[in-house]
């Protein structure tokens, strides 16, 4: 048996970045079900920091951790945790009245380009005529999750905390103001103070403990990638994405990749690429751009889980003492990570609040429960 000040149920980027800020706190453990850290959502995204999904308190979360990302904090990592990659959102005619609405909201946390249908295709000449509007993030990052993830682990290990992989919690019970986790293997860990960053399994991590789950959603996202046409210029395309939740397309070494934006709903698991959604994917494309997707390279999915409200859920449960959420990050887990981390190490170890314009209330796990934050 182990025993620690906190343990954090998930080795994705929300229990690994959450694990890090708090490993200064005290004795910090990871509890990861898989042989490696990020094998499910946290591995699997289109990887973007930007502003074009979500919304004021999904941005208001992703503005504040830009500084992280642009400079992170000494001994984090060698590499960089991105690269600038222009974000363009663009419209038909006919989406013109979104691209206005949208181009409102995201003004308020990011210098925003309106460009015309010849600023649209300088910038992206894979569009189809057709995309007539356009608005662009010419400071967006790419990240690359693999910096981002083993950063936070490095961040943890160096102050003392620990990561155990292959180690699926199979049953949680509190006893004499502990939490007592058991893995499959039969191993057991204790702690006063409990992290749920199981992502998609969250609410089934709670049921084990006894606490009331909070009606998270799993939603499947496919993505493809293809080569582009002998010939085309990949250099400085951007992140292409439709105003309404169509289509994105990107670089990706060499090649190009796309999603269809789907949201099928789906159980906690090892989320598998449906034929159906692929083939959406390469229809899409080549509805949008003049891209003909001859052969389709590689293709996965992942879950993206959201809460019934789609902010995430970030507190202690009001039905368990020592039960801390954090869960909901749906499809802005990576880029919100930074935030979140310091908000749970903020409500945990009463460092000081760090997102000024979204509150502690907002995010409590409490409100699907029908209690006060
Ligand atoms: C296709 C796609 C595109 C995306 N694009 C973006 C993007 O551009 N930008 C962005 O910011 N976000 C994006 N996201 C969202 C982002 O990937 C997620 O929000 C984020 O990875 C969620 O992190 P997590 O740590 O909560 O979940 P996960 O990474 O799934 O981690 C949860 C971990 O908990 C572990 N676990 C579960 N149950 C147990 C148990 N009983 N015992 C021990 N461990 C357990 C799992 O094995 C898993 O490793 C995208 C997601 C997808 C699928």
């Amino acid at each position: 048996m182990t025993s620690a000040d906190i343990l954090v149920i998930g080795g994705g980027i929300a229990g690994l970045s959450a694990a890090a800020a708090l490993a200064s706190h005290g004795q910090v453990a990871v509890l990861e079900a898989e042989e490696q850290i990020g094998f499910h959502s946290s591995g699997r995204s289109a990887t973007m920091v930007h502003y074009a999904l979500g919304d004021r308190l999904v941005r208001a979360l992703t503005l504040a951790g830009r500084p992280f990302f642009d400079e992170p904090p000494e001994g984090f990592t060698d590499e960089a945790l991105g690269r600038r990659m222009p974000v363009l959102v663009h419209a038909r005619e006919d989406e013109r009245p979104a691209l206005d609405a949208l181009d409102a909201e995201i003004s308020q946390f990011a210098n925003l380009e309106r460009l015309d249908a010849a600023g649209v295709h300088a910038l992206c000449p894979l569009l189809k005529d057709d995309s007539q509007h356009g608005i662009a993030d010419l400071n967006a990052t790419r990240l690359d999750p693999h910096a981002l993830l083993q950063g936070n682990l490095r961040q943890l290990k160096s102050n003392g905390g620990e990561l155990h992989t292959g180690a699926r919690v199979a049953a949680v019970r509190r006893r004499s103001a502990l939490w007592q986790v058991t893995t499959e293997q039969g191993d057991v860990h204790s702690a006063p103070l409990l992290v749920n960053a199981a992502g998609s399994w969250a609410d089934a991590v709670a049921k084990l403990a006894g606490v009331a789950p909070l009606g998270l959603e799993p939603k499947r996202r496919t993505i493809i990638t293809f080569d582009a046409s002998p010939g085309t210029e990949l250099d400085g395309l951007p992140f292409a994405k439709t105003v309404g939740d169509e289509l994105y397309f990107a670089p990706e070494s060499g090649r190009l990749f796309a999603s269809p934006m789907d949201e099928v709903p789906s159980e906690p698991c090892d989320a598998q690429p449906d034929e159906y959604e692929v083939a959406l994917a390469a229809y899409r494309m080549e509805e949008r751009t003049i891209v003909k997707v001859s052969q389709i390279h590689s293709k996965w999915a992942g879950l993206r889980t959201f809460t019934p409200d789609r902010h995430p859920a970030v507190g202690f449960a009001p039905d368990a003492e020592g039960f801390f959420w954090l869960a909901g990050q749906g499809g802005f887990g990576l880029q919100t990570s930074p935030a979140m981390a310091r908000i749970a190490a903020t409500l945990i170890a009463g460092t000081p609040w760090p997102v000024p314009d979204v509150t502690a209330a907002e995010l409590s796990p409490g409100r699907f429960l029908g209690q006060p934050a």
